[in-house]
């Protein structure tokens, strides 16, 4: 699905837009002329339904280079060994923090033994181990063709998390992953690297920031003023008061 001129959906789970396998976040696919990049690889349990979106827009798997990774949750990351298999050149583009568990497939630290035991994950799924070759720290570049790709560093979801801004036809746009969501909505979890007060900054780095399209984990888009989420966001801890959940 075209969202841009240089943004399409390839993948989205059942929170979205029941594109792949129920489990997956937003797989997006960016056109940078000639290169692309996909942010987020979904679960794993849905790899041939994304490689087939990917190939009907008519991109070619062996031109896919890097895949950014918002956070390793499994949903987001879970797939990420899958697509390095189909796909030559791909690039693996983790935050520096959480590496590590992508490396060795640690599935307590990306909260997965959890996950397991409130049933959103078959006891017998495998969050595969995979190599990451470049790791990523707030501010760094990664040029994809004629497109640069900023990643910002935005824990308090999970720690590990990025947002990366890219600009696109004039446009400035957000892939959130899972730091905000539409509506200003924003996800807790019982979890040891879970921080309200983290998250909230998080949000605030982006106060002002007038982002045009805005592209979340998971769940409703927007392609034009993004940047009301942000500010929706950031309305309820003004007023001493926790911003909705997305779930
Ligand atoms: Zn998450």
């Amino acid at each position: 699905m075209k969202l841009t001129e240089r943004v399409y959906l390839v993948g989205s789970g059942s929170a979205g837009f029941s594109l792949t396998h129920e489990s997956d976040c937003h797989i997006y696919l960016i056109d940078g002329g000639s290169e692309f990049a996909l942010v987020d690889a979904g679960a794993g349990l849905g790899k041939a339904s994304i490689l087939d979106n990917i190939r009907t827009h008519g991109f070619a798997l062996e031109d896919i280079h890097f895949l950014f990774l918002t956070h390793l949750h499994a949903d987001h990351a879970g797939g990420a060994a899958g697509l390095r298999e189909a796909m030559p050149h791909l690039k693996v583009l983790a935050a520096k923090d959480m590496a590590f568990a992508l490396r060795e497939g640690d599935e307590k630290a990306i909260g997965l033994d959890a996950g397991k035991k409130g049933g959103y994950y078959e006891p017998k799924y495998r969050f595969e181990h995979c190599p990451v070759d470049f790791e990523l720290v707030d501010g760094q570049v990664i040029q994809v063709g004629s497109v640069a790709i900023k990643a910002w560093e935005t824990p308090g979801h999970c720690a590990g998390h990025l947002t990366f801004v890219m600009e696109d036809s004039g446009k400035t746009v957000m892939f959130s992953g899972d730091n905000l969501f539409f509506g200003g909505k924003i996800l807790l979890q019982p979890l040891p690297d879970c921080d309200l007060q983290v998250h909230i900054r998080s949000i605030a780095k982006f106060a002002g920031w007038g982002i045009d399209v805005f592209l979340p984990g998971h769940g409703c888009i927007s392609l034009k003023d993004g940047q009301r989420h942000i500010d929706e966001a950031l309305s309820w801890p003004e007023r001493c008061l926790v911003p909705p959940s997305f779930l």
